[in-house]
């Protein structure tokens, strides 16, 4: 029975994923379960139940499909308008952001679900545009979640210093984007640093406050963008590729939500 609902529910969060693109999500969306997984941990053993996460992988995979949709001006929260989303950065050997984001967001959805937690992802396969970067932020009060992870790689172009940084919304335009916001960045730049990552040595503070990112500016819970790594550094783009250095990440970051989340409750 509880298998059979999970897949019920896992292939309804597939068609809402196709339908985000063009309508808002509803209230009521079920949650992201991923497919194929056995039952979650005992109860004991998943200390994030109860708990409503929001993964965000950014970027989107199916640009070329549909350059006019994917350019298309969307406000972003402050005033100016940006495109509705971007593939992002790509590393040297033709890695892309949308597919390092979508690996890592789906393992972490896995990884957090078998925690407990009910988890929506904003895009459920590396295809289309999925919702541009405005909705990626109402995603998080529209599913009314306690928390949202939104996955990045560092893209800036004429820069290749490794290293990862937590960006949030600033200055901060609700509650939320203040100190619940920065409180749970530094749960994850400390998650991060105990698994042995470091922080991008050009960032002042692992925690950088942003006010252009439209995803964090519409997001009214608690909510960081995490650039995991550089893609136009080489070394650092061979590890985010491999399956050992996803799950050292997904690993951290799953500790970071949980260890905000026990100081939240
Ligand atoms: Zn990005």
């Amino acid at each position: 029975m509880k298998q059979g609902m999970r897949r019920m529910v896992g292939a309804a969060a597939v068609a809402l994923a196709a339908s985000l693109a063009l309508a808002p999500a509803a209230s009521a969306d079920p949650p992201f379960v991923p497919e194929g997984k056995g039952p979650g941990l005992p109860v004991a053993a998943q200390p994030l139940v109860g708990v409503r996460i929001a993964v965000d992988p950014g970027h989107d995979g199916g640009r070329a499909e549909d350059p006019e949709a994917a350019n298309r001006p969307v406000p972003d929260g402050r005033g100016d308008r940006v495109a509705c989303n971007t593939t992002g950065a790509t590393s040297g050997d033709g890695y892309s952001e949308h597919e390092f984001a979508f690996e890592v967001g789906e393992q972490l959805a896995t990884q957090l679900d078998q925690l407990g937690a009910q988890v929506w992802m904003t895009r459920t396969d590396d295809e289309g545009i999925g919702p541009c970067v405005d909705r990626r932020g109402t995603f998080a009060e529209d599913n009314d979640v306690d928390l949202m992870l939104s996955i990045h790689a560092s893209s800036a172009e004429d820069e290749d210093a490794p290293g990862f940084v937590a960006v949030v919304a600033g200055p901060p335009l609700s509650d939320s984007q203040g100190a619940p916001s920065h409180e749970l960045a530094h749960s994850l730049v400390q998650a991060l640093e105990d698994a042995g990552f470091t922080a991008n040595q050009d960032a002042q503070d692992p925690v950088v406050e942003r006010s252009d990112d439209a995803t964090l500016n519409f997001a009214r819970r608690p909510a960081v963008l995490l650039e995991l790594g550089q893609l136009h550094n080489p070394e650092e783009a061979e590890m985010m590729r491999s399956e050992e250095g996803q799950q050292r990440y997904v690993e951290a970051l799953t500790e970071g939500v949980i260890t905000w989340v026990r100081e939240h409750r």
